[in-house]
């Protein structure tokens, strides 16, 4: 079981809301990864397996509010705010 860290926000490298400075990395990286996905990305983003970037988000001190989603191998289900698992 493994423990998921809160969910990165995907862009597209020309979305404006995208930060500088962070690593580039095909939108295959992120198929089977829990990370939220940005308005900018579409289905070309995938089908064309453009370069995007990973945001790491603040999600600001919240409480660890289950929602109904739960990976196979996630050591509970994920937060509806963060999409992790938090720390048991
Ligand atoms: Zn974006
Ligand atoms: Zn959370």
């Amino acid at each position: 079981m493994k423990h998921y860290p809160p969910a990165r926000i995907i862009h597209e490298l020309a979305c404006r809301s995208a930060p500088p400075g962070l690593p580039i990395l095909p939108m295959a990286a992120f198929r089977d990864s829990h990370d939220i996905a940005h308005d900018c990305v579409t289905r070309a983003t995938a089908l064309n397996n453009r370069p995007v970037v990973a945001e790491p988000a603040d999600y600001g001190p919240h409480v660890y509010s289950p929602s109904g989603e739960r990976p196979a191998d996630a050591t509970r289900a994920l937060c509806a705010v963060c999409h992790g698992t938090h720390t048991p």
